[in-house]
């Protein structure tokens, strides 16, 4: 805590006319009033009232503000009375005191109306002295400094809110844009701490790649105005968290590199040099048209001065140069402050010299409804989403739990179409991976798109599950439409008749079809079958009769069932002709709860495939072949049920073994093992277990996901 003297002996040291007494009054009257109160962070309160004066001193205010600064909450908070202030402190320091209480007490809520209109008081009640609001500012700076001590959560978001959508713009308004910004990130961190720990860990990563850019870009800007004769104070500094994202959500721009958010401050002796030193910079490095900004000529309404542009720098980066007087600098860091800093014979300013505040009145005054004041200030809320960057920097939102995939179709559906793999933060991850705030993610491409069928079942945008189903549905309608063509073509081919597809276009009625797509597909998939179209094509040959036509068109239902006699087999498959071998197909490994086919084979008796399995496609056009059979899943038949995981491990020694122990040690059999994907540090892998029940699966999932190594492991259903 700030001792007594040497809060005097700041002052004095810029005001040396200062009314030391009275700076000493207010520091004791202040200390007794306050006592024993505590603040929320255990310090004594009075601790905070001299923190604000510090804060003052440091913008070099009169001695009545620093008075005021360490006296702003004595009315409000303590036994003391505002007669009792002014008999002590004389009527300026009492009317300060006042304007500040009164400030404090608009219970600022949160309906945007109501806080527009506690704006409009706020800015009503200030302009009788700005000093008000500048110990009002202090004030909050301070009580944003500490309010991480606040248990409330509420609350501190709500001081946040405040202090976002009315003090930082107020302060910025003044030109205290070094409060501004501190005020603004302060706020940011309590109200968006996602965003802000992405900003900061986004801003790392570029700094950590750049180097010792900064240095380098500052020597050469410096030796650029050296050998042009002039002399320069030159200084580069990132933007502020906040400021960026701000930016970032403002015109969807990106930040790739560091140079992108780096502002490079010139400060030279006069302001003629201001406009040699732009002269010297924009011969030296190409100049980024519609960037350059004159606001020595035209100064901001917040008298704010400096001349702005962008050029390509000396490392061949975009940067933004500001060139200024060290005077300019004054008023672009501390704005209304510096005219109000103490000099001999200064006057008070007149309120009308901020063109600022009378703009402020009229458009109180016409403004069509409160909101539109704090509209264009309003942070949105994000909390349901991440933010991840493509390797250039694009920021791409998600909603939480979106995959690499989600990623990849969010960019372009063509980029998600022919996503193979996901670098994220330069580390190969499985595409299934939950992404998270700040991480970069590469996407690896295939020369054609292949979405596989199976990301459907981790995507989380609409717009991913969409183009996947999308894309696998046209490429198996395509692939029926060319099974279907080759099945047509046999049955002329088998009636010795060229094929027409005019003359197979009668066949359409039949069927309710209109195009010969649909009849291609319906061939192609196997719900309609080359005899069945020859039947009614070929309606006069006498191998098909009309029996078979009519059987034919009543097959073109939703679903067929072919009845057989259930089966006595072991093998708990439904639909099987009794005695008959039954193999599981090697290519697909049908497991219970996949949807199956049988296929006879001559002699051999039937082969169980998946219903997507890719070998089907051999026995498309040989419908005789095909038998409807599915899984038996009667409950009162307890049987050892094969059931298949999908687990990811990572690609390390021993990781293989610790696997199998952990199955094994839950007393799970594991029947078959097929390696999905290998990659550089992981595999993935469909492990089949032999279980007894859903509850002895579960067992097995949670043992091997407690193995080391193991990154995740779950049940696969269809
Ligand atoms: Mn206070």
């Amino acid at each position: 805590m700030m001792r007594q003297y040497e809060l005097v002996e700041k002052v004095a040291g810029y005001d040396p006319r200062v009314d030391e007494d009275l700076l000493n009054r207010a520091y004791v009257f202040s200390m007794r009033a306050h006592g024993a109160q505590t603040r929320a962070s255990g310090d004594p309160y009075f601790s905070h009232p001299l923190e604000v004066a510090g804060i003052l001193a440091d913008y070099k205010l009169d001695g009545a503000t620093i008075a005021t600064a360490l006296l702003h909450d004595t009315v409000e908070d303590t036994l003391a009375t505002l007669p009792e202030i002014e008999r002590q402190f004389g009527p300026e320091v009492a009317k300060l005191v006042d304007g500040v209480t009164k400030l404090s007490k608009l219970a600022l809520r949160s309906a945007a109306s109501r806080e527009a209109e506690n704006f409009r008081k706020l800015v009503l009640a200030m302009s009788d002295d700005i000093r008000v609001l500048l110990v009002k500012l202090a004030d909050r700076l301070h009580n944003m400094r500490t309010l991480g001590h606040l248990d409330d959560a509420l609350r501190r978001q709500r001081i946040a809110a405040e202090t976002m959508e009315i003090y930082a713009p107020l302060a910025e308004r003044i030109g205290m844009h070094r409060v501004k910004e501190e005020l603004e990130d302060l706020a940011f961190t309590e109200l968006e701490p996602a965003a802000h720990a992405l900003m900061l860990k986004r801003l790392e990563f570029l700094r950590a790649r750049a180097g010792d850019l900064m240095p380098r870009i500052a020597a050469g800007l410096k030796r650029t105005l050296a050998e042009a004769g002039i002399e320069a104070e030159v200084s580069g500094r990132e933007k502020q968290p906040y400021s960026i994202w701000r930016k970032m959500q403002r015109r969807n721009v990106s930040f790739e590199q560091l140079s992108d958010i780096l502002a490079f401050r010139l400060v030279v002796a006069s302001q003629p040099q201001c406009y040699l030193a732009l002269g010297a910079v924009h011969a030296a490095y190409r100049m980024v048209p519609e960037r350059f900004k004159d606001y020595i000529s035209v100064p901001k309404p917040n008298h704010y001065r400096s001349l702005h542009t962008t050029v390509i720098g000396p490392e061949n980066q975009r940067i933004e140069v500001q060139i200024r007087t060290a005077e300019m600098h004054e008023v672009a860091e501390f704005g209304v402050a510096a005219h109000w800093c103490y000099t001999e014979g200064s006057e008070r300013l007149d309120l009308g010299q901020f063109a600022w505040l009378k703009e402020l009145r009229q458009l109180l005054e016409h403004a069509s409804s409160p909101e539109e004041f704090l509209e264009h200030t309003k942070l949105e809320m994000y909390q349901d989403q991440v933010f991840c960057f493509t390797p250039k920097g694009q920021v791409i939102a998600l909603p939480r739990g979106a995959t690499s995939v989600d990623f990849a179709y969010a960019l372009h559906t063509e980029i998600g179409d022919s996503c193979v793999g996901a670098k994220v933060n330069g580390r190969i991850v499985p595409l299934r991976a939950a992404l998270h705030n700040g991480d970069q993610v590469e996407i690896m491409r295939s020369r054609s798109p292949s979405p596989n069928p199976s990301w459907e079942s981790f995507v989380v945008t609409g717009r991913a599950r969409s183009a996947i189903r999308r894309f696998v549905r046209a490429r198996e309608r395509a692939e029926y439409r060319r099974l279907g063509r080759a099945i047509a073509e046999k049955s002329f081919r088998e009636h010795n008749q060229e094929f027409e597809e005019l003359e197979l276009a009668t066949a359409l009625p039949k069927f309710e079809l209109r195009e010969l797509d649909e009849l291609y597909e319906r061939l192609g998939e196997g719900r309609l079958t080359g005899r069945e179209l020859s039947a009614v094509l070929f309606a006069d040959d006498r191998r098909w009769g009309a029996r078979d036509a009519i059987g034919a068109i009543n097959r073109i239902l939703p679903q067929r069932f072919r009845r057989a006699k259930a089966s006595q087999h072991p093998v708990p498959i439904h639909g099987l002709v009794p005695g008959m071998a039954v193999h599981y197909a090697p290519c697909c490994h049908p497991l219970p709860g996949d949807r199956i086919v049988g296929i006879v084979l001559e002699g051999k008796g039937v082969m169980v495939h998946t219903i997507d399995c890719e070998t089907l496609a051999e026995f498309a056009a040989d419908d005789a072949r095909w038998l409807d059979v599915k899984w038996e899943m009667a409950p009162d038949k307890p049987a050892a049920f094969v059931s298949r995981i999908n687990v990811l491990v990572e690609n390390a020694p021993g990781s293989l073994g610790h696997l199998s122990s952990a199955i094994a040690g839950a007393r799970g059999n594991i029947t078959n093992l097929k390696i999905i994907e290998r990659n550089a540090d992981f595999f993935e892998m469909h492990v089949d277990i032999e279980v007894a029940d859903v509850k002895h699966l579960n067992g097995i999932v949670a043992a091997v996901r407690a193995a080391p190594q193991v990154h995740s492991a779950e049940r696969l259903r269809d």
